[in-house]
C-alpha cells in the first residue's frame, strides 16, 4: 500500500487543518471540551450550543458528511480524503460528525440506502445542516442484546400507526427533534419478522421522558415512553414488518462509526506524555520496563486501528454496506480505549480517582472521567460479547455457542 499523498491531497490536508484549528478555537475556546474527545452524552447546555455552532460551520464548509453521495448533499469524497479528515479531526479530539452524529453516521446512510425518495428529500438536508437532531430508539428494558424481543407496539389505524411502550438508554433523546423507532407491528409473527422501522417526530403528543444519570454524573440518555403516539404511515421505512433488515443496516453503520470515531491514538499519545511526568514503583514511569512495554503495545494497536479504518473506508466507497466485519473495529477500538484509560488509572494510582474539583487533583481529573466513561462504549451499539459472537458465527463460520 502506498501512503504518499498527491499534491491535491496535501493541499486538502493543509486547508482542512487550518480550518479545523481556527474554527475549533473560535467556537470552543475555553468551554472545556475534552481534548481526547467529547461524547455527545457528556456535554452541558452551554457546550451543546457551541457544538451546534461548530456543526453549522462544518456544514457550511462542506465537511460535515464527506462520505455521503453528492446527490444527497454529501461531498462524495474519495477514501484518501476521508482518511485525512478522520486523522485530522481525531488529532484535535473534535466530534467527527458535529452535533448530529447519529443522523450523519448511521440514520442518513440508512435512508439513502433503504428510505423512499420522499423520505430522503424531506429528512436528509436538515440532518446535514443540524436543524433537525436525531436519536435512536432501539433498546428496551427487556430487549438490549436480544433486540428482536422488543415489545413497543404499533397498531396501524387508518393512515397512522398508534405507538405504545417504552425505550431506554436513548442517547440525546432530550435534545433530539426526530427519532428512528423500532416497533412491533405483528406480535403473532416470529420475532424478527414482526418489527417495523418508523421515523418519529419527538414533539408529537404522548412522548414523556426521564433522564438517566451515568456514573460520570452526566445525564445524556433517557427513558422514553410512548402513550398512544400517532405516527403517519408514510414515516414507515421499508416494508411493514420488514424493519429488522433496516435496523441491521443502521447497526452496521453504527459499528463502523464506533470503530472509527474514538480518538484512541490521541489518548495514547497523552498517556505517553503522562509517563514522562509520573512516577511508577519509585522511578520515573517512562523508564520503568513494564510501563514502556504497555505504552509500546498501545501505540502498535492504535496504529493497527488506523490502518483498519482505511480499509473500512475503502470498502464503503466501493458501494458495499458494512457487513459483520464492522464488529472488528467496534470491538477493538472500544476495548483499546478502555484498557488505555484503565492504564492511566494504574499510572496515577489513587490520585487518579480524585474528582476534578479536588484541590489535590492531577491532570485536571480528566482521566477519571475517561475511565468511568470508557466501559459504556464497550456496551453501546452491541456489547463486546455480542461483537465476539458475531465475529465467531458470521465472519469465522463457527457454530453457535
Ligand atoms: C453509552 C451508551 C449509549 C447508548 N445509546 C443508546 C441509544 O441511543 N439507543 C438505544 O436504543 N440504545 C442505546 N444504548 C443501549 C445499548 O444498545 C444496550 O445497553 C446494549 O445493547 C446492551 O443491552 P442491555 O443493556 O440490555 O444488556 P443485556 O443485553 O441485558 O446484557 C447484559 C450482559 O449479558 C451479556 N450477554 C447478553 N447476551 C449475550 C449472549 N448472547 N452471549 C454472551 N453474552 C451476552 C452482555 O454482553 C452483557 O454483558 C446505549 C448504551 C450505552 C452504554
Amino acid at each position: 500500500m502506498d501512503f504518499a499523498l498527491t499534491t491535491d491531497q496535501e493541499r486538502f490536508r493543509r486547508d482542512l487543518r487550518t480550518w479545523l484549528e481556527t474554527t475549533s478555537l473560535e467556537v470552543f475556546g475555553r468551554v472545556g471540551l475534552d481534548p481526547a474527545g467529547t461524547s455527545l452524552l457528556d456535554v452541558d447546555d452551554r457546550q451543546w450550543e457551541r457544538l451546534l455552532e461548530y456543526h453549522r460551520r462544518l456544514h457550511r464548509a462542506g465537511y460535515v458528511a464527506l462520505h455521503w453521495p453528492k446527490e444527497w448533499g454529501g461531498a462524495g469524497a474519495g477514501p484518501v480524503e476521508q482518511a485525512i479528515y478522520q486523522d485530522e479531526v481525531l488529532r484535535l479530539g473534535l466530534p467527527i460528525y458535529g452535533a448530529n452524529q447519529l443522523a450523519i453516521d448511521r440514520i442518513g446512510p440508512t435512508l439513502i440506502l433503504m428510505g423512499s425518495d420522499e423520505q430522503r428529500r424531506r429528512y436528509l438536508s436538515p440532518m446535514l445542516s443540524g436543524d433537525e437532531i436525531w436519536c435512536q430508539g432501539y433498546s428496551e428494558p427487556n430487549a438490549g442484546s436480544d433486540l428482536a424481543s422488543l415489545t413497543t407496539r404499533a397498531v396501524l389505524e387508518g393512515d397512522h400507526f398508534v405507538v405504545n411502550g417504552q425505550k431506554v438508554w436513548t442517547s440525546i433523546a432530550n435534545r433530539a427533534h426526530y427519532q428512528v423507532l423500532l416497533v412491533r407491528t405483528d406480535p403473532a409473527a416470529p420475532k424478527h419478522k414482526g418489527i417495523s422501522y418508523l421515523l418519529v417526530d419527538m414533539r408529537t403528543p404522548g412522548i414523556p421522558m426521564r433522564p438517566l444519570r451515568q456514573i460520570t454524573g452526566d445525564a445524556g440518555f433517557s427513558e422514553v415512553f410512548y402513550d398512544n403516539v400517532r405516527v403517519p404511515r408514510e414515516n414507515l421505512v421499508g416494508e411493514l414488518n420488514g424493519g429488522w433488515q433496516v435496523s441491521i443496516a443502521t447497526l452496521m453503520y453504527e459499528r463502523v462509526s464506533g470503530g472509527s470515531r474514538h480518538p484512541v491514538a490521541q489518548m495514547i499519545d497523552e498517556l505517553i506524555a503522562l509517563s514522562t511526568r509520573a512516577e511508577f514503583s519509585g522511578i520515573p514511569a517512562a523508564q520503568h520496563p513494564y510501563v514502556r512495554q504497555k505504552l509500546a503495545q498501545f501505540k502498535i494497536e492504535a496504529e493497527c486501528l488506523r490502518l483498519s479504518r482505511y480499509r473500512t473506508i475503502t470498502r464503503q466507497l466501493r458501494g458495499a454496506i458494512p457487513g459483520p466485519e464492522s464488529s472488528f473495529g467496534k470491538l477493538f477500538a472500544t476495548e483499546l480505549n478502555l484498557r488505555a484509560a484503565m492504564f492511566a488509572d494504574e499510572l496515577l494510582g489513587l490520585d487518579g480517582n480524585l474528582a476534578p474539583d479536588s484541590p489535590f487533583v492531577r491532570e485536571d481529573g480528566r482521566w477519571l472521567r475517561r475511565t468511568l466513561g470508557a466501559r459504556g462504549y464497550t456496551v453501546a451499539a452491541g456489547t463486546s460479547e455480542i461483537q465476539r459472537n458475531i465475529i465467531a458465527e458470521r465472519v469465522l463460520g463457527l457454530p453457535k455457542g
